[in-house]
């Protein structure tokens, strides 16, 4: 009896094995479906296909109103996978009475902006399918070449500043061929003797401004400098205060700063693409006077976060940024052994 116990056991066992394991797949099957970045890629790519718009200025477009969007607006964005919006009275037309119509005909009636992209006959901003379809109409109807979309980028948000973040996103994503870039890096190898403390609005650091704006980072000179995120060198040259130094912008309208170099990666320039630990400089102590001036404090990285929301740009502090990076990649290293 006790052997037949332990016989319908072990079926027991190895039937919810099997059964969970098979519930295993297609739970990781159903995540990679409703992965809402592969969701919005698909989306690109098919606006693409039916516009030619090239998918990467959308992705970047989104992007870039993702980024200027107050948090109050996130609801939307729950709902829809899209940050994009068109304000309403656009949509439906200035003189239509219905700010909810999504009529094709009225909306045609009253010369509004809304269109049907996934042809139900609707023009709906809260569909995404017919929000982008409308954006992209918009596009490419100044034309295709990278000149041509800027214009287009100009002619829907009237801003420079939208042009030019628009253009750099649009880079980062064509070159890596995503959007799922959120990958960081610490800016100095791991390996290498540094140290750096949480020295975030002391009166003195080696910044040069009323507070210390960033966080020093002490290591060798020589010791290399990589960029912590995937973005676009927006800053490299010299700075009275800053010495030899570099901007880059992520994807998150985030300016990182890196100061006081010994000196730069002469194959990078302004507009180039980086990713996560790709080597901008090296350590050294430049800074407090004409191009050249050097030695006047231990050398170190200054390192500085800037974040953009459309109207200001201020700085916060990298500190914990830095600890979860510098975590990370120890955690990494540690599954590679
Ligand atoms: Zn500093």
């Amino acid at each position: 009896m006790p052997k037949l116990v332990s016989f319908l056991l072990i079926i027991g066992l190895s039937v919810s094995v099997s059964w969970t394991s098979g519930q295993d797949i297609s739970a990781a099957q159903e995540t990679e479906q409703t992965d809402p970045a592969q969701q919005k890629l698909d989306l690109f790519h098919q606006m693409e296909m039916l516009t030619n718009v090239p998918w990467f200025y959308l992705a970047a477009m989104d992007q870039y109103e993702k980024n200027i969007r107050p948090s109050q607006q996130e609801d939307k964005e729950k709902k829809q996978l899209l940050s994009i919006q068109i304000p309403p009275e656009e949509w439906v037309g200035p003189q239509n009475p219905d700010a909810e119509d999504t009529s094709l005909a009225s909306i045609e009636f009253f010369n509004g902006a809304g269109m049907d992209g996934d042809g139900d006959g609707l023009a709906d901003p809260t569909n995404d399918f017919d929000l982008l379809f409308t954006v992209a109409t918009r596009l490419a109807q100044h034309g295709f070449t990278e000149d041509d979309i800027r214009i287009g980028i100009w002619e829907h948000y009237r801003s420079h500043k939208a042009v030019k973040l628009i253009s750099e996103f649009a880079k980062v994503y064509k070159t890596f061929n995503t959007i799922k870039l959120e990958e960081r890096a610490f800016p100095l190898p791991i390996h290498s003797t540094y140290s750096y403390r949480s020295t975030w609005g002391a009166a003195r650091g080696w910044g040069g401004r009323r507070i210390h704006e960033g966080t020093d980072l002490f290591a060798h000179y020589g010791t290399p400098v990589k960029s912590v995120c995937y973005g676009v060198v927006e800053v490299k040259g010299w700075n009275r205060f800053g010495g030899w130094r570099i901007g880059i912008r992520d994807l998150n309208n985030v300016y990182h700063y890196y100061a006081h170099l010994g000196g730069f990666n002469k194959d990078l320039n302004i507009g180039d693409v980086v990713k996560p630990g790709d080597v901008v400089g090296w350590v050294g102590s430049s800074g407090y006077g004409s191009p050249g001036t050097s030695g006047k404090f231990p050398p170190h990285l200054h390192y500085g976060m800037y974040k953009y929301n459309g109207k200001t740009e201020w700085a916060f502090d990298p500190f914990p940024s830095l600890k979860r990076w510098e975590r990370q990649e120890w955690d990494k290293r540690r599954k590679k052994k």
